[in-house]
C-alpha cells in the first residue's frame, strides 16, 4: 500500500486526503494547524469563483458543485443549497460560471440593488465551514487517514516515511517547496451577525464602495469584505468592520441592527494560477496543490479529484 503524506489540513489538504484514501493509499495528514484554525474556516463560504483564474477552473467548479450537491444530502455536513444573487456593475460581467449551474438565470429589474446594471440568480452550495471541517475530518478518519500535528521544515524531511508527498499548505506552500515565490496573501475580513432566519446570499464584488458579500449560514450571517493584497495583519480592523456593516446593510436592509456574534480575518493564498502539478527534484514524488485565492472551498473537490488522478499515474 502506498504511504502518502499530505501537508496541510485545510479544505484542500483534507479533500485530497479523502480522495487518496478512498483510492487505497495509506494517508497521513501533517499540519501545524487543524482545519478549525486555518483560513478554510474563515471562508464565508459560498460556492463561487473569486481570485482563482486557471485554465481548469470551469471543470473544477463543475466537479466540486456535483460533489457538494451529493454532500448536501447529509444534513450533518453543514452544506446547504441556497438561492442567491450575483450583482453585476459592469457592461461585460464574467458569467462563465453559469454554464455549470442549472438554475442560473438573469435577475429581473425588481431584484437589482441601486446602481447595479444586471444580476444573476442561482442556487449554489453554502458551506457552514465549522461544521463542514468537522464532517470532512471525520470522513477522512473513517477512511483510515491519520493526523499528525507538527510543523514541516522541508519536503525532503518527509521522504523517509512516505512514498508520495502532497503539498497543500495554502499560503506557505511555495516557501515549503522552495521553488515558488508567486503566492501572495490577500487579506480578508468578515463580521458575523446573528441570523434571524435569512437564507439568500448576495455577492457584489464590483460594488464601488468596496467588495461586498452577505452569506447567511445555518447559525450566523457572514458579512464581508475586503481584498487587501500583500497585507498580513490578523486582527480585525474596526474601521474596516464599520464600512463592511454599512455596505452590507445598504445591500440587505434586514441586516441593520443585528447583533454581532463573531469576527474573522484570513489570508487568502493567491497565485496567478492554481498550482496543481508534479514537482520534480525531490527525494520522493511530490505533487503540489495550492494557490486557490478566494475559491478554495469552491474548487476543493475538483482539485482533489485531479490530484488523485495525477497520483494514480505515479
Ligand atoms: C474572508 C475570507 C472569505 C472567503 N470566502 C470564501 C468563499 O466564500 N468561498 C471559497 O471557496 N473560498 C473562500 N475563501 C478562500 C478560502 O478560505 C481559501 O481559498 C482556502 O481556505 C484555502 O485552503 P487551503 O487548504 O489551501 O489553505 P489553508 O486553509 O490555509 O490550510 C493550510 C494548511 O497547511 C498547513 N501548513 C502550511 N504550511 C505548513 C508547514 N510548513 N508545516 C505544517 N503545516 C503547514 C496549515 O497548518 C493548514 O493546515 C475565503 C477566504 C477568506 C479569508
Amino acid at each position: 500500500m502506498r504511504r502518502t503524506t499530505v501537508v496541510g489540513s485545510g479544505v484542500i489538504g483534507l479533500s485530497i486526503a479523502h480522495e487518496l484514501a478512498a483510492a487505497g493509499d495509506a494517508v497521513t495528514v501533517v499540519a501545524d494547524a487543524d482545519i478549525a484554525h486555518s483560513v478554510s474556516t474563515v471562508a464565508a463560504a459560498v460556492w463561487f469563483p473569486y481570485l482563482s483564474a486557471s485554465p481548469q477552473t470551469g471543470r473544477w467548479l463543475e466537479r466540486s458543485l456535483a460533489r457538494f450537491r451529493d454532500i448536501a444530502l447529509d444534513p450533518s455536513a453543514g452544506v446547504d443549497l441556497r438561492l442567491g444573487t450575483v450583482v453585476e456593475r459592469t457592461t461585460d460581467p464574467d458569467r462563465s460560471w453559469m454554464a455549470v449551474v442549472d438554475d442560473a438565470r438573469p435577475a429581473t429589474a425588481a431584484d437589482l440593488p441601486a446602481g447595479a446594471l444586471s444580476a444573476v440568480r442561482a442556487t449554489v452550495p453554502v458551506v457552514t465551514t465549522g461544521a463542514y471541517g468537522q464532517w470532512l475530518t471525520a470522513r477522512c478518519r473513517a477512511l483510515g487517514v491519520g493526523f499528525e500535528v507538527r510543523h514541516v521544515e522541508s519536503v525532503d524531511a518527509l521522504a523517509e516515511g512516505a512514498d508520495l508527498v502532497v503539498v497543500a499548505g495554502g499560503l506557505r506552500s511555495g516557501a515549503l517547496l522552495g521553488d515558488d515565490e508567486s503566492v501572495v496573501p490577500v487579506r480578508g475580513q468578515v463580521v458575523r451577525l446573528e441570523n434571524p432566519g435569512l437564507t439568500q446570499w448576495w455577492i457584489d464584488d464590483d460594488n464601488p464602495a468596496g467588495l461586498t458579500y452577505v452569506v447567511p449560514r445555518r447559525d450566523d450571517i457572514v458579512c464581508g469584505g475586503v481584498s487587501e493584497f500583500g497585507a498580513t495583519g490578523l486582527e480585525p480592523d474596526p474601521e474596516t468592520e464599520r464600512a463592511i456593516l454599512e455596505r452590507t446593510a445598504a445591500l440587505v436592509p434586514q441586516l441593520a441592527g443585528l447583533r454581532i456574534v463573531s469576527r474573522g480575518v484570513g489570508l487568502r493564498p493567491s497565485r496567478p494560477v492554481v498550482r496543481l502539478e508534479r514537482v520534480a527534484g525531490h527525494a520522493v514524488p511530490v505533487v503540489a496543490c495550492y494557490g486557490h485565492g478566494g475559491s478554495g472551498v469552491t474548487l476543493s473537490w475538483g482539485c482533489a479529484e485531479d490530484v488523485a488522478a495525477l497520483a494514480a499515474g505515479l
